[in-house]
């Protein structure tokens, strides 16, 4: 189906995407693996041509792109190099920086968001505990006074680009007698004592990011490091997630889209039984399904881009997103292993490292169970 979605400024952006991705990302795919992490100099390369500073003001050295339509086409584009690098950048310019940039002071706003723009700062964002993700108002990191500064204790876990970050958004409990209003958020810079990077997790998919726990042992975090107001951290997670949920959609259908087009070139040419494998009617029919299923999956999450670059999506809309772009990749993808037979479980195909990488969608950025719930809320039940 025809897209509506970009007009051509859009797709001149999507080109500079495309380049960047085919020259500085894709000839390094295993180097990137192995590392487990997105080198440095990717990152800089990023900041200079702009994709990491979209939502920063222009003063402060960013695009301020001020049209959520070129954080999609970024993350259409770099969804085709692999899920880490889009979550992983994601992540940065499109989840954390928002933070800074909505809720910070021109002060902080000074000190931190022309290094985010360039990559020499990298940003993660630390909610979930060991304890828990889902239910976040019961989280058990403290935060509390002492004197203008904070005494951090506490951990965090599957943080994205925790390893490497320079600079991390960390929800904490500032007042235990409020629940969800006695959270408030604070920014834990790399260097402050008693803050240490745990080890690189050993996922299951998404070898390139470098996903870490964090640990916080009594950090001192001056008072300044407070970004929003105290107490209205919890409302600001809320407000800025449905932003999360919908560029991780937005990964979801371009992730499987990609993977599904190599997959339908194979069908052609992998011969069985003296016919390409994708005409026997079982395959055409499975993956006209697929095409389908990819495409009106497509057209919901681009009203919501759409929805969201006029100010207009609500939160249960980006739920609906979510999870039905992760349930659809989850499926597709699955196909698309299926079709390539025994070399659809072997790492050296991209769409087993696919499969792998997509398995997340359905867990990350609020689980498919708690979309639901914000959903069946909704709905009066
Ligand atoms: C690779 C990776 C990267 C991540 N990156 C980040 C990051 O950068 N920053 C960050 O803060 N977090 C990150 N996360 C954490 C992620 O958001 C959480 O894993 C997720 O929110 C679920 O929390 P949990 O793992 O504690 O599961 P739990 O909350 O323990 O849930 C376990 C199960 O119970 C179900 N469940 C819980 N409550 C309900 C309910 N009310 N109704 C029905 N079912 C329910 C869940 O759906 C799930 O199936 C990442 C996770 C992964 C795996």
């Amino acid at each position: 189906m025809r897209r509506t979605l970009y007009g051509p400024d859009h797709e001149a952006f999507r080109e500079s995407a495309r380049e960047f991705v085919n020259r500085f990302v894709l000839p390094r795919a295993e180097e990137l693996i192995d590392r487990h992490e997105i080198p440095r100099d990717i990152w800089l390369e990023a900041g200079k041509a702009g994709f990491l500073g979209l939502e920063i003001p222009e003063r402060f050295g960013g695009m301020e792109a001020g049209d959520y339509r070129f954080n999609a086409i970024v993350a259409e584009e770099f969804a085709r190099a692999n899920m880490a690098l889009s979550s992983s950048m994601g992540i940065h310019s499109d989840i954390t920086v928002p933070y800074i940039v909505h809720l910070g002071n021109e002060e902080q706003r000074e000190r931190w968001l022309p290094r985010c723009a360039t990559g020499e700062l990298i940003c993660a964002i630390g909610m979930t505990e060991p304890s828990g993700g889902s239910d976040l108002a019961n989280l058990k990191t403290t935060a509390v006074r002492d004197g203008d500064d904070w005494i951090l204790n506490g951990a965090k876990t599957f943080i994205t680009n925790g390893y490497n970050c320079d600079l991390v958004v960390v929800a904490a409990r500032t007042d235990p007698s409020k629940g969800a209003k006695g959270i408030s958020l604070l920014v834990v810079e790399r260097g402050m004592e008693g803050f240490e990077n745990g080890r690189k997790l050993d996922k299951v998919g998404q070898p390139e990011a470098d996903t870490a726990e964090l640990f916080f042992k009594d950090v001192r975090v001056p008072g300044k490091n407070l970004l929003g107001e105290e107490g209205m951290g919890f409302i600001s997670m809320m407000k800025l997630l449905p932003q999360e949920r919908l560029g991780s959609a937005v990964n979801n259908v371009h992730h499987a889209k990609h993977i599904l087009f190599e997959t339908l070139e194979y069908s052609k040419e992998r011969k069985a039984f003296g016919q390409a494998i994708g005409t026997m009617q079982y395959n055409k029919f499975l993956l006209a399904e697929l095409v389908t299923k990819i495409e009106v999956a497509e057209a919901y999450v681009d009203q919501a881009v759409e929805a969201h670059a006029d100010g207009k999506l609500t939160a249960v809309d980006a739920a609906k997103a979510k999870w039905w772009s992760a349930q659809t990749q989850s499926e597709v993808l699955d196909a698309c292993v299926q079709i390539h037979g025994g070399y659809g479980y072997m790492n050296e195909y991209r769409v087993a490292r696919a499969w792998k990488d997509a398995r997340v969608t359905k867990i990350w950025a609020g689980t498919n169970e708690i979309m639901k719930e914000l959903i069946g809320r909704d709905l009066g039940l």
